[in-house]
């Protein structure tokens, strides 16, 4: 099976490098699925999870927006903030969803309630990342 060279990289330094089968992001266009041999692009992330697999193993980040890269056989990653399944805190992400509940409902203004609602989305991502560990 072939396989495509994976980088996830944020500001604070790798996340992933690895060889998979597979990756699937999510775009701000949609999800995109990542084999090797797809045509060299660009492309804008959401808030979301990105799915690494290989064989029967199935890996997954949590990736805070950036862009994907894909040249040739190698596609990567950068990001604000990402985290592996396994190293995600689970405690430290329900407490963010909750504050961010209350902001929602108790903001007035534009800007807090945008806010609020990326944090909401970071802490739901990692919550659903969180169940693959
Ligand atoms: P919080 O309010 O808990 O800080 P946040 O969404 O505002 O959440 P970020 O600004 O996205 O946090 O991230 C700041 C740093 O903390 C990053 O390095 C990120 O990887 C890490 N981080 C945030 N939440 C978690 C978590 N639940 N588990 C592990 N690392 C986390």
């Amino acid at each position: 099976m072939k396989t495509l060279q994976v980088h996830i990289v944020t500001p604070d330094g790798p996340v992933f490098d690895g060889d998979v089968e597979m990756i699937t992001t999510k775009a701000e266009s949609g999800e995109l699925g990542i084999l090797p041999g797809h045509i060299p692009m660009v492309a804008p992330l959401q808030i979301g999870a990105v799915r690494l697999n290989k064989g029967t193993e199935t890996e997954f980040v949590a990736v805070n927006g950036g862009f994907v890269e894909v040249q040739q056989e190698k596609v990567t990653i950068l990001a604000q903030t990402a985290e592996k399944a396994d190293s995600i805190d689970i405690a430290r992400a329900e407490e963010a969803k909750k504050r961010a509940e209350s902001r929602l409902q108790g903001s007035q203004d534009d800007v807090d309630f945008k806010r609020a609602q990326l944090a909401l989305k970071r802490a739901m991502n990692r919550i659903d990342v969180y169940k693959h560990h």
